[in-house]
């Protein structure tokens, strides 16, 4: 428990029409008894009461109040809100008034972070919570959500059971080994639980990754040979003027960013130069740049002129990205189009059927982002850890060393899932396997 009480503004910049305070820490309900003159101490919790809020004698307010005790509430500490009227000079002054009788301003993410010390949530949904915050798009959202609920947590602990079980199974084994033929369990038990083990966190981890990739908006990349439109089709699909149009051949010499968002997914959409065979050196630059985005890319969009024929440079562009997931685009359909497929008007803004081939391509995507997948880079990045360990493990196995070396690799394998939730020790994995075992000693 925090000593100190912490308060702020929870709610954005103070504009709307109500603004929330939220006070949390052992001196909560003192600080409100001298700022509402009220005593809410003994209040039922979850519940809200108007109250005027004083500035000594004076009222500066007519707000209702929230009230939760400890550990029900979202730190787990004594807290309130205060649903003051909105407006700038308002809120900071009743926030003023909180820190004036001795609450301190609380850091970013503070109050999550209480939650988190309070043990009233794990690390995952505490990054859950921000990455919630600072969701954009429906993917992230619900992404988000799936999070808190805790899907981590769902999908980590059968993985969990089942390390500790090997784990246990050998300790139980070096500390008795007249109950088992130790050689017998390696060969037999233990290996293929570790190698199937193995294979499960790597398809979870797998099965993030491409999640994670949905989640950031799909690396997408805008080629073709100059002038059959791609600035104008950034341009149309980022609805701005971000790209210069020309009509002059090879003018678009940097690249030129953006990202739209299609249905509830987002694409990071980069327009490259046109990709040719030139002796111009700023050109050249250009063009190499491009056949490096090319390869980096997740998503090609592939412009073609689909009033003329194709040309060489067309069907080159064609062999280079045929490996690559990619849409090929005909535009100046309005010039007449010579082939069937995704035909629009970039300059016209007609690029519906674009869109259309777009959101299905993603629909499956998007339904791999919103399963139980870990979050983020970092319980991504613990993920392969306790792979690492446990691909030791399997080796030592392999090799016939020592069951006690096994065993360390075993637990790192376990220390590194259980830091995905925040919590970290050797006690809590002897607990665990002790809680499971009785080993009558
Ligand atoms: P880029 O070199 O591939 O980026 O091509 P731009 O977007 O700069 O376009 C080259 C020229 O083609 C410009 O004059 C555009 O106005 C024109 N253009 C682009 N899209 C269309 C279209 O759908 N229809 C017609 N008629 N002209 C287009
Ligand atoms: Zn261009």
């Amino acid at each position: 428990m925090s000593h100190d009480t912490i308060a702020a503004i929870s709610t954005a910049d103070a504009m709307g029409a109500v603004s929330i305070i939220r006070i949390s820490g052992p001196d909560t309900f003192e600080i409100v008894k001298k700022l509402c003159h009220k005593d809410v101490r003994n209040m039922e919790g979850y519940r809200m009461v108007r109250s005027e809020i004083y500035d000594q004698q004076e009222v500066v307010d007519d707000s209702l109040i929230s009230v939760f005790h400890a550990p029900y509430s979202y730190t787990g500490e004594d807290v309130v809100e205060l649903n003051c009227h909105g407006g700038v000079y308002l809120t900071h002054k009743i926030l003023q008034l909180v820190l004036g009788l001795g609450a301190r301003l609380a850091k970013r993410g503070e109050f999550t972070q209480r939650a988190f010390l309070n043990e009233k949530m794990d690390l995952s949904q505490a990054e859950a919570i921000q990455d919630l915050i600072v969701a954009e798009d429906e993917i992230n959202t619900k992404a988000a959500i799936h999070t808190l609920k805790g899907s981590i947590l769902r999908v980590l602990r059968p993985l969990e059971e089942e390390l500790i079980q090997m784990i246990a199974h050998i300790e139980v084994n070096i500390d008795y080994p007249e109950y088992d033929d130790v050689e017998m369990l390696v060969e037999s038990d233990i290996l293929p639980k570790a190698k199937a083990w193995r294979q499960q966190l790597e398809k979870l981890v797998l099965e993030s990754e491409k999640a994670q990739v949905v989640k950031g908006g799909v690396q997408t990349v805008i080629v073709g040979r100059p002038n059959v439109g791609k600035s104008s089709l950034l341009n149309a699909l980022l609805e701005e003027d971000k790209a210069i149009v020309t009509d002059i051949a090879g003018t678009t010499r940097d690249i030129v960013e953006g990202n739209i968002r299609i249905g509830s997914f987002s694409l990071h959409l980069i327009d490259t130069a046109g990709i040719r065979d030139s002796n111009d050196r700023i050109e050249q630059m250009g063009i190499e740049k491009s056949k490096k985005m090319i390869e980096k890319a997740q998503l090609i969009l592939l412009v073609m002129d689909g009033s003329q024929e194709l040309t060489i440079e067309d069907q080159e562009l064609l062999e280079q990205t045929k490996d690559k997931t990619r849409i090929i685009i005909y535009n100046k359909k309005d010039l007449g189009s010579k082939y069937s497929g995704v035909q629009i008007s970039a300059s016209t803004g007609q690029i519906e059927a674009l869109k259309e081939k777009l959101e299905a391509l993603f629909q499956q995507e998007v339904l791999a982002a919103s399963g139980d997948t870990l979050a983020n880079d970092r319980q991504i990045g613990l993920a392969k850890a306790a792979l690492g360990a446990m691909d030791q493990a399997i080796a030592s196995l392999e090799a016939g060393m020592e069951l006690d070396l096994v065993t360390l690799d075993l637990q790192e394998s376990w220390n590194c899932l259980k830091e995905m939730s925040g919590g970290r020790s050797r006690e809590g994995l002897l607990d665990e396997i002790f809680s499971r075992f009785c080993l009558g000693k």
